[in-house]
């Protein structure tokens, strides 16, 4: 199973992405989590996307890509993965497709524009995470997604690919629509459009 998850912060891509991984035995390769490990880490690419998370802009592309491109490689992602955070711009998807154009599903999940200033509110009580911590930091996120990423919606929609979930609920109802939708996915597998 191959699997991309898009959707705005604090959609809960994180949580459904780890009980994905769990259910399907692949592994949960978030972006934003690698990214977090390098800055805690201390490593170069860590020092040079530090200023990016904390301002809530995106890496630069070919940062992203590279990092990648390097998990994709390792042989515990040759059996499938869960994506989730990447790919975020038009470009990244591109490249998506050239490293594997294989994938099931992309699975939008769908959250009423207030509930996600509520969750992420929680998030940055419960999680401590830097970005969630600064309202303005949040909001601008939120823009960000808006102009570079919700574009992907379209360009996965028009390659048959696209799996709108709606993503309000509780965790487990979430994943319940989740599960439904990836299983009525892999019983139709010749059910895709053509690439427009
Ligand atoms: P996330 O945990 O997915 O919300 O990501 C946290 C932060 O990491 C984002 O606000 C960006 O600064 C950066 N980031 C994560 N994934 C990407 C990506 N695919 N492209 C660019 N920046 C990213």
């Amino acid at each position: 199973m191959r699997v991309l998850l898009l959707g705005a912060p604090g959609s809960g891509k994180g949580t459904q992405g780890e009980r994905i991984a769990a259910r399907y035995r692949i592994p949960h390769i978030s972006s934003g989590d690698l990214l977090r490990a390098h800055v805690e880490a201390g490593t170069p690419l860590g020092r040079a996307v530090q200023p990016y998370l904390a301002s809530g802009n995106l890496v630069p592309d070919e940062l992203i890509l590279s990092m990648i491109r390097n998990e994709l490689a390792e042989p515990a992602a040759a059996g499938g993965y869960v994506l989730d955070g990447f790919p975020r711009t038009v470009e990244q998807a591109r490249v998506a497709t050239e490293i594997d154009d294989g994938l099931d599903a992309v699975l939008f999940l769908d959250v009423p524009p207030r509930e996600l200033v509520d969750r992420l509110a929680e998030r940055a009580d419960r999680d401590g995470r830097a970005d969630d911590q600064r309202r303005a930091t949040v909001e601008h996120r939120l823009r960000v997604y808006d102009e570079r990423t919700r574009p992907l919606l379209d360009h996965y929609r028009r390659r048959g690919l696209l799996v709108p979930i709606d993503a309000s609920g509780s965790i487990e109802e979430i994943a319940d629509r989740i599960a439904a939708a990836l299983a009525e996915r892999s019983s139709r597998p010749a059910d895709r459009p053509s690439v427009g």
